[in-house]
């Protein structure tokens, strides 16, 4: 049985102050239907996480090596100090506007996983490659490139969120059956690199325009195992209305 994952992304929003207010307003009121968290800025995320007690608290990106001259960039070792244990990667956004590739995703992949911290790691196609019907083949690339190097225990472990990126902050959410439909093609490329074994542990979340009011019927479907939301995650009394869907 696996057990839901429903992952707040707060992408580039609230500052320390407004992070400890959220998690004041929401952690109390975490239940034990799923996991839920919020992703913060680096920022933010020391303090979220010494003050979240229910909630976990991820990362939304991170740097394959351990030091080194990156500019601007945030290592594993560094997020392992402050007790991070699950980081974003592979985020639309970063792949659009900050140049991830499948490649550094999966190197980044395989860093987490070997330092203990779980990957969300995020798929999903554009609206033009949607309408050529190309989703599949996009999806399973992404999952395949993401996934190369690990064994079939640490694959179980990590979470993919499959965000269509037309659906990403549009409020034109997938439909349950496609989004489902597509999380089900990310199994199976799972099943078909580790086996049925794997594919049956690992944990898919829908991302794109999920809200109060539509995440129960995404959560009915066979292969959603939870939600990556942003836009939704931003204000408490919307998350604990998502906490409260959660049944
Ligand atoms: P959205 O964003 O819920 O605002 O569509 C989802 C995401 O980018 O993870």
């Amino acid at each position: 049985m696996r057990k839901p994952i429903i992952v707040g992304n707060w992408k580039m929003n609230k500052t320390i102050t407004e992070a400890k207010e959220f998690i004041a307003a929401v952690d109390p009121h975490v239940t034990d239907k799923a996991t839920f968290g919020v992703a913060t800025s680096f920022l933010a995320l020391n303090e979220a996480i010494k003050d979240a007690k229910n909630l976990i608290i991820a990362a939304e990106n991170c740097h394959f090596e351990d030091n080194g001259a990156f500019t601007g960039e945030v290592s594993v070792p560094m997020l392992q100090e402050i007790g991070t244990k699950y980081c974003i990667i592979g985020h639309s956004e970063r792949r659009q506007m900050f140049g991830d590739t499948d490649e550094t995703v999966n190197k980044k992949a395989v860093k987490l996983i070997h330092s203990g911290i779980t990957p969300i790691i995020c798929c999903g196609e554009t609206l033009e490659e949607f309408e050529a019907g190309k989703t599949e083949e996009v999806v399973r690339r992404q999952v395949n490139a993401a996934l190369q190097g690990l064994c079939e225990k640490c694959t179980a472990n990590v979470v993919i969120a499959y965000e269509p990126i037309w659906a990403i902050g549009t409020g034109k959410s997938a439909t349950k059956e496609i989004a489902n439909d597509t999380c089900g093609i990310v199994r199976s490329e799972v099943e078909k690199m580790f086996g049925k074994e794997t594919a049956e542990q690992v944990r898919i979340q829908y991302g794109g325009s999920v809200k109060p009011e539509n995440i129960k019927e995404y959560m009915a479907m066979e292969h959603i195992d939870g939600a990556l939301i942003g836009g939704a995650s931003l204000k408490a009394d919307s998350f604990i209305s998502i906490i409260n869907a959660i049944d």
